[in-house]
C-alpha cells in the first residue's frame, strides 16, 4: 500500500501521523496525569511512536523522528516547562525509540506479532532497556534525582508496554483482514468483553468507597482468555486510559490513598504493570495452546485419513490399566463400528484358536524382551468372516525399564494371502506340468535327471549306497508296427504302471525316452537293488502278458551300482552298457554293470 505512494507523499503522511498522534497523546497525558515533577503518570506517546516505527517502512523513519521531536517539544512547552527541559525530555524520548527499535529488530527480525511468548518477552526486554536509557538521558540532561529517574523509567516503560501491542496488533489484524474474517460471534463477544472491561474499570475507579481495583483484573483476564492477545492488549489499553484519567482527576481508591501525589502515581503504575505482566503472557500462551490443539487435531485427522487409505489401523494396549485402544481403521478391520467398547481379552479372542497361541506367544516374548514384533494370523470378524491380518509393533518402556504398553498396527492382508495362495497353486501346477511326462504321469527326463543329480550328490556326501537301473521295452518297434502307435502308447503306459507298482515307496521311476525308463534306488545295497530290479522285470513280464488282441511286453534292465562316479552321465553310461548286454543276451533279463 505504502510502496505505491510517491516517496514525498509517504514522508508527509508518516510525519503528520506521528506528529499529530504524539502531540494529542502527550498533551492529554500531561493534562490528565501530570505529577509533581512535571511528568505524566504514563507516557502513551512513547508506545504510540514505537508502534508506528514498527509498522512504517524503514525509509519513513527519519521524517517520523522529526515529527516526534516537533510534537514533543510543542506538548512539553505547552505543559509549562522550559525550552531546555522540553528539549532534554524530547531527546530522551527519541533515544528510547531508537534503542527499542534496534533491540527489537535484532531479536525479532521478522514482523513483531505478539502472538508468541518469545515475541512478548523480547518486547518487554526491549521496552525495559529503552526506558532505562531514556530515564538515564533525562536524568543526565536535567540533573534531577533518583526519584525522577524511577518515575521517568516506569512512565515511559508503561507507555510502551501498554500502548504498542494493541496498536501493532490492530494494524496487523486490519492488514491481513483477520478482523473481517473473524466470525460475527467472536467479534460480538470481543466487543462485549471490552465494553464490560470499560464499565468495570469506571465502576472501580470512579469511587473510593469500595477499593475494587481487582475487578478490572478479572475483566482483562477474561478478555485475554476469550479474545487472545488482542483482548489482552485492548483490555489493558482501556483500563490504563480510564484508570489514569479518573485517578488523575482525584477519583477512585488510588487517588484516595494517604500519601503524596508521587506515591499515588507509582501505585497506579505498578498496578498497571502487574496487570500487564499477568495478561499479556497468558494471552500469548493461550494462542500457542490453541495453535497446538489445532495442529494436533489436524495431524490426527490426517493420520485417520492415511490409515483409511492404506487400510492400516493401529492399536495400543495399556499394560498398567489393562485397557486397549483401537483406531477407527482397526475397528473396520475387525468389522466393528468405530467406538464400540472392546477390551484386551476380546481383541485376543478374535484370533482363531489355531493362531491365538502363536500370537500370544509372540506378544509375551516382545513384552519380555522389549523388542519389536511382527505376526500374522486369522481373525473371526464380527460379521462372521474369517480374515488374515498382519501386525507390526513395538513395546513402550516405563522409566523403571518395564513394559507399560504395546503399540501395534493391524492390516487386513486377506487379499495378499489369497493372491499368494493362488500364485503358489499356479506355480506348483506349472512345475508339475514341466516335470511330468504326459503319457505315463511319471517324472519326465528333465526331472528324472535332476533328481538323479541330487541323489548322487547326497550319496557322495553321506557315503550312502545308490543304484540306477535303466530299462527298455523289448522289440517295441514290432509292437508299434503290428498294432499301431496307439496300442504302442498303451503298452508304454502299462509297463510304467507295472514297474512303478513293483518299486518301493522311496524308489523313483521316470521316463527318459520313447520306451526307456530310469529307476533311482536310493539307500539300497547292491544286493537289494538287484532284487528290486529283478522284481520290476518280473512284474512287467507277468503284468503285461499277451492277451486277446493285446501284445505282451517284456523289458531288459541294465543295473549300475554307484561307485564314486564323478557325474550322472558316467553312472548312466555304465547302466546303459549293462542294458545293451541284456539285450544282446536275449532280452527280458537283468544285467549288472561291471
Ligand atoms: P529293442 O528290443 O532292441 O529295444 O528293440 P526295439 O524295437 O524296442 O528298438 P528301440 O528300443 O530302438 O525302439 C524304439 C522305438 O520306439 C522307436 C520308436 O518308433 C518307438 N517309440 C518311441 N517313442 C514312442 C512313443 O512315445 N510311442 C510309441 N507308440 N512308440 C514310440
Ligand atoms: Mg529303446
Ligand atoms: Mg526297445
Amino acid at each position: 500500500m505504502t510502496r505505491s505512494r510517491p516517496i514525498l507523499v509517504e514522508a508527509i503522511f508518516w510525519f503528520l501521523l506521528t506528529a499529530l498522534g504524539y502531540y494529542i497523546l502527550a498533551s492529554m497525558s500531561l493534562y490528565a496525569t501530570k505529577g509533581a515533577d512535571n511528568i505524566a503518570a504514563v507516557w502513551p506517546p512513547s508506545g504510540y511512536f514505537l508502534a508506528l516505527l514498527l509498522l512504517m517502512p524503514a525509509r519513513a523513519r527519519v521524517t517520523a523522528f522529526a515529527g516526534m521531536v516537533a510534537a514533543s517539544l510543542g506538548a512539553n512547552l505547552q505543559g509549562g516547562v522550559s525550552l531546555w527541559t522540553a528539549s532534554a525530555f524530547s531527546f530522551a524520548n527519541g533515544c528510547e525509540a531508537v534503542v527499542a527499535l534496534w533491540l527489537l529488530r535484532k531479536r525479532e527480525p521478522d514482523e513483531l506479532s505478539f502472538m508468541a511468548p518469545r515475541a512478548v518477552i523480547s518486547f518487554c526486554l526491549a521496552a525495559g532497556a529503552a526506558s532505562i536509557v531514556s530515564a538515564a538521558m533525562a536524568l543526565i540532561l536535567t540533573g534531577r534525582g533518583f526519584d525522577f529517574f524511577l518515575s521517568w523509567l516506569t512512565t515511559v516503560m508503561l507507555g510502551m508496554l501498554i500502548v504498542t501491542p494493541p496498536i501493532v496488533m490492530l494494524a496487523r489484524l486490519f492488514e491481513t483482514n483477520a478482523m473481517g474474517n473473524a466470525p460475527v460471534v467472536m467479534k460480538t463477544e470481543a466487543t462485549a468483553l471490552l465494553t464490560a472491561t470499560g464499565l468495570v474499570t469506571i465502576l472501580a475507579f470512579s469511587q473510593s468507597l469500595f477499593p475494587a481495583t481487582f475487578l478490572p483484573c478479572i475483566a482483562v483476564i477474561v478478555a485475554s482468555y476469550r479474545a487472545g492477545p488482542f483482548g489482552a492488549a485492548a483490555g489493558m489499553l482501556i483500563v490504563t486510559i480510564i484508570a489514569s484519567l479518573l485517578t488523575g482527576q482525584g477519583y477512585g481508591p488510588i487517588a484516595a490513598i494517604e500519601g503524596s501525589q508521587k506515591t499515588k502515581v507509582f501505585f497506579l503504575q505498578f498496578y498497571l504493570l502487574c496487570l500487564l505482566f499477568t495478561t499479556l503472557p497468558l494471552a500469548a500462551l493461550l494462542i500457542v495452546r490453541q495453535r497446538l490443539a489445532k495442529r494436533l487435531e489436524q495431524s490426527n485427522r490426517w493420520l485417520l485419513q492415511a490409515e483409511a487409505a492404506a487400510l492400516v489401523g493401529h492399536w495400543r494396549v495399556d499394560l498398567v490399566g489393562w485397557t486397549i485402544h483401537w483406531s477407527d481403521q482397526a475397528y473396520r478391520v475387525h468389522g466393528l463400528e468405530p467406538g464400540t467398547t472392546v477390551d484386551v481379552r476380546y481383541s485376543v479372542e478374535r484370533y482363531l484358536p489355531e493362531d491365538r497361541a502363536a500370537v500370544q506367544k509372540i506378544l509375551a516374548e516382545a513384552v519380555r524382551t522389549g523388542q519389536p514384533f511382527e505376526y500374522q494370523g486369522r481373525i473371526l470378524r464380527a460379521d462372521g468372516e474369517v480374515r488374515h491380518v498382519k501386525s507390526h509393533g513395538s513395546i513402550e518402556m516405563g522409566r523403571n525399564g518395564r513394559a507399560i504398553g504395546i503399540f501395534g498396527t493391524v492390516q487386513d492382508v486377506t487379499e495378499t494371502v489369497e493372491n499368494a495362495r493362488i500364485l503358489e497353486a499356479a506355480r506348483s501346477a506349472a512345475e508339475r506340468v514341466a516335470n511330468t511326462d504326459m503319457l505315463t504321469g511319471l517324472p519326465n527326463r528333465r526331472h528324472t535327471l535332476a533328481f538323479l543329480e541330487k541323489a548322487l550328490a547326497g550319496a557322495r556326501a553321506h557315503d550312502a549306497p545308490l543304484a540306477v537301473a535303466i530299462f527298455d521295452i523289448d522289440h517295441f518297434k514290432r509292437i508299434n508296427d503290428t498294432y499301431g502307435h496307439a496300442v504302442g502308447d498303451d503298452v508304454i503306459r502299462r509297463v510304467a504302471q507295472r514297474a512303478k507298482a513293483a518299486l518301493r515307496e522311496e524308489d523313483m521311476l521316470g521316463r527318459i525316452g520313447g520306451e526307456e525308463f530310469v529307476c533311482v534306488l536310493q539307500r539300497s545295497s547292491a544286493q537289494s537293488a538287484e532284487i528290486v530290479a529283478e522284481r520290476v522285470r518280473k512284474a512287467v513280464e507277468t503284468g503285461t502278458a499277451a492277451q486277446e488282441g493285446q501284445p505282451g511286453a517284456t523289458i531288459s534292465i541294465g543295473l549300475a551300482i554307484f561307485d564314486g562316479e564323478p557325474d550322472v552321465e558316467e553312472l548312466l553310461h555304465r547302466a546303459d552298457k549293462a542294458l545293451y548286454l541284456a539285450k544282446r543276451e536275449g532280452r527280458n533279463r537283468l544285467r549288472k554293470a561291471a
